[in-house]
């Protein structure tokens, strides 16, 4: 078996793992990545980007059948059709030309990649196991000793065990499959009204499928605060999504062409379906490569990771949603950059301000920071203030006047602890919102700051302007 020393060597090449290599290789780190499947992980290829790529042409298409009815912008088309294949190729065109320059940018870095499936030896030493050998990598398996090891093997979708993925003849699916359809189906269940529920289900009722979505607690997007989801609430009703809440499924009926639901009320109900897509959340990947070997610490099902996302081996790291929540792309990317500034010396901890989180639901939802409640329940005397989208020149142009924008700032010295959004094409104020937290701003450093006209972001400058008393267009 071919053996090989490396200083750090990188298991998983998400958007932790691929950006923990390009910047140790970077700062002169010598750096070996391990990638089983494909470059780009979770996130490039069957999450954040085909998902909001899938999101895109659904929004296009709906727009063109609303244009089809009429529309008070004067614009009239035919009826128009989609080709679902043609779609997912499109779709799959945006992911190619990520991951080739995902792979460029770790050759520029000077990283080796090895395709191929890494497991633990011990804290040290992996095995790898080549899976399509790549140009001079050889198909011989090989022994990896290394100086640091950092784990970035992602998550995997959660099952339910009354229907498993791909039972009632590959009918059950994961958001994998969601995201590459032969064929679109003409009655999705969709179980789980969180994140990959909502973002898919509203994807494909504008795609044309008649969706149903099953949720265990009382209201849709359950982790985000309802003001916020009650804007999500209203378009899912006017696109005729049917929601059944406090539900859960106790699996498929004998022939496999309904899902078997029970209301909190007792009573059970069946639901046709032509496909479920089960969303009821992911769990660290922890399984199948060796880790129980190390006996790390662990919380729950994730590994245990301290403000430096070291775990409880020396020189064993560990990042991204392997961590545990809130697994996000950007969270794995920031923890991979210090990790491997750490490695290198620096004196970095990762205690971000905020952590910004986006839902691309009709209309989009974005949290930055605290809310009014999670401010009280820590404690803060804050204020807060909303303003809405509908006093805002530019989202009604867009024909996009549903949501808005909220600030909380500190009462005493108006700093700003939190920023939450909802309405179409928030997701780009994200910037905004983080940047203004971290860099300690008050609620006056923003009412004082020329917004360009006419832009979402003057709503900003008035939901600061509001919270001091003074907002101009409301
Ligand atoms: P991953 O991206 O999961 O990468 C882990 C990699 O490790 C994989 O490529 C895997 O093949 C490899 N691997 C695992 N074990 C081994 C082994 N033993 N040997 C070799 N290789 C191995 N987040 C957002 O911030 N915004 C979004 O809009 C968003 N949308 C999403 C939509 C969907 C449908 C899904 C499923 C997720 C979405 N996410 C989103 C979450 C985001 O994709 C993850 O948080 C992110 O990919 C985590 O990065 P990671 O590097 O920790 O792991
Ligand atoms: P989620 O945690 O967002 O939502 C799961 C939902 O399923 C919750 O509402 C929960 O109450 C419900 N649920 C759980 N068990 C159930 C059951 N047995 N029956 C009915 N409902 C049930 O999880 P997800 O949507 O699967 O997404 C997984 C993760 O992927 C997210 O937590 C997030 O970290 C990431 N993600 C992020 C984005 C984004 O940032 N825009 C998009 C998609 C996914």
């Amino acid at each position: 078996m071919k053996r090989q020393h490396t200083t750090l060597l990188v298991i998983g090449g998400g958007p932790g793992g691929y950006v923990a290599a390009i910047r140790a290789g970077q700062l002169g780190i010598p750096t070996v990545l391990v990638e089983g499947d494909r470059l780009g992980g979770t996130c490039l290829n069957i999450g954040c980007i085909p998902s909001k790529a899938l999101i895109h042409a659904a929004d296009e298409f709906e727009k063109a059948r609303h244009w089809a009815q009429g529309s008070a912008l004067g614009i009239r088309v035919q009826q128009p059709a989609i080709d679902v294949a043609q779609t997912v190729r499109w779709k799959d065109g945006i992911v190619s030309r990520l991951t080739g320059g995902v792979d460029a940018l770790l050759k520029k870095a000077g990283v080796q990649v090895l395709r191929g499936w890494a497991t633990l030896r011990d804290g040290k030493t992996v095995e790898v196991q080549p899976s399509a050998p790549a140009q001079g990598q050889g198909a011989e398996p090989r022994v990896i000793t290394c100086e640091h090891l950092l784990l970035a093997t992602g998550s995997v979708p959660v099952p339910l065990p009354s229907m498993p993925f791909g039972s009632a003849g590959g009918a059950v699916i994961s958001s994998t499959e969601a995201l590459s359809p032969a064929t679109l189906p003409r009655r999705l269940v969709v179980v789980g009204a969180g994140y990959i529920g909502l973002e898919l289900g509203m994807a494909y009722r504008k795609l044309g499928a008649d969706v149903a979505v099953i949720e265990a607690t009382g209201r849709v997007l359950p982790g985000y605060d309802e003001e916020l989801t009650r804007p999500v609430l209203a378009t899912l009703k006017r696109l005729g999504v049917v929601l059944h809440l406090n539900c859960s499924v106790e699996g498929l009926t004998e022939d496999g062409s309904a899902v078997r639901v029970r209301s909190t009320m007792a009573d059970e109900f069946v639901l046709p379906a032509d496909r479920v897509l089960v969303a009821v959340g992911r769990r660290p990947r922890t399984e199948g490569f060796g880790l129980e070997g190390l006996l790390l610490d662990m919380s729950g099902r994730a590994i245990k990771v301290d403000e430096q996302c070291r775990t409880s081996m020396r020189n064993v790291w560990a990042i991204g949603d392997l961590t545990g929540e809130p697994m996000l792309a950007h969270r794995a990317m920031a923890q991979g950059e210090l990790v491997a500034e750490v490695i290198a010396g620096h004196k970095r901890r990762f205690a971000p301000m905020a952590m910004p989180a986006v839902c691309f639901t009709d209309p989009e939802v974005v949290v930055v920071g605290l809310d009014p409640a999670e401010a009280e329940r820590r404690g803060l005397d804050c204020l807060h203030a909303h303003f809405p989208l509908a006093g805002n020149g530019r989202a009604m142009s867009l024909e996009s006047t549903e949501g808005f924008i909220r600030v909380v700032a500190r009462r005493d010295q108006h700093l700003i602890v939190g920023w939450q959004a909802v309405g179409r094409g928030v997701s780009e104020l994200a910037a905004a919102f983080s940047q203004s937290i971290e860099m300690g701003a008050t609620l006056e450093d923003i009412a004082g700051t020329i917004h360009a006209h006419p832009t979402l972001g003057e709503a900003v400058q008035e939901a600061a302007l509001r919270a001091l008393g003074r907002a101009v267009h409301v």
